[in-house]
């Protein structure tokens, strides 16, 4: 099993252009030398400046959403043959922000994330459970659901490609860190999952985030769990000091 840890940052709508600068000015430096895949996500009018500033470092370009259609009549939508251009490696696909807010649904993700690896984008497939499913015993029926119907129609040949987080919407900006027994236990059941729907090898080599108030403080612990390989990190990935010792792992 060779899955090598991802760390992503999800600044949702934050940071301006000067922002941007400043903050990869100041934690390009810092993580030179992490083996770890490193993924930034900023507001889309700051993808080209955050692009020129990554090029030849070790962190890639992710876009929070993008649409499934190429081009036409969506207004205020960015297409994937944009975030190509940029160059974007990485986007989010299905945050529960955009399911909450922006009535995506598992339909949407689905199409979502088949035109973005019909263009070589990496979708980054948000997944999980509301408090009240938590409560009534529900989130792992939930969040194996939307695993598979996120996967509807997608072949074994590009499953791979996709990097799952799980995300309880209860410990997302909230503070409450799900313990990472909690995480792990589900993040196994997603694994699973996986295995069910395509093979025990192809599980084994999908990589899983977890994502909800990561922070320096509790990385550690989520990574040394068998099945977590990363973490998608909001609110801590905005100060370059924090985000650079959740990357490190200290
Ligand atoms: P948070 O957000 O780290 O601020 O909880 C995580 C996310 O929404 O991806």
């Amino acid at each position: 099993m060779s899955r090598k840890p991802l760390i992503a940052g999800n600044w949702k709508m934050n940071n301006t252009r000067k922002d941007t600068i400043d903050f990869l000015d100041n934690f390009l430096p810092k993580v030179r030398n992490i083996a770890s895949d490193i993924v930034i996500c900023p507001p889309f009018t700051n993808l080209f400046t955050a692009a020129e500033k990554l090029a030849n470092t070790n962190v890639k370009l992710g876009a929070q959403n993008m649409h499934w259609e190429d081009n036409g009549a969506f207004t205020g939508e960015i297409s994937p043959l944009m975030l190509k251009e940029v160059p974007c490696e990485y986007v989010i696909i299905g945050h529960s922000e955009r399911r909450q807010y922006f009535a995506e649904t598992d339909e949407t993700v689905n199409k979502k994330i088949k035109s973005a690896l019909k263009h070589g984008l990496l979708p980054i497939v948000c997944v999980g459970e509301t408090l009240s499913q938590r409560e009534e015993g529900i989130t792992m029926a939930w969040v194996t659901s939307q695993v598979e119907k996120a996967l509807k129609d997608i072949p074994s040949s590009e499953v791979g490609k996709i990097v799952f987080a799980y995300e309880p919407i209860w410990a997302i900006g909230t503070g409450k860190t799900a313990s990472s027994k909690d995480a792990e236990e589900v993040i196994k059941a997603i694994r699973e999952k996986i295995g069910e729907l395509y093979s025990k090898n192809v599980a084994e080599n999908i990589r899983i985030l977890y994502g909800g108030s990561v922070k320096p403080d509790n990385i550690k612990e989520l990574m040394n769990e068998a099945d977590i390989d990363g973490a998608l990190v909001g609110g801590a990935s905005l100060d370059p000091e924090s985000f650079y010792r959740i990357c490190a792992f200290n």
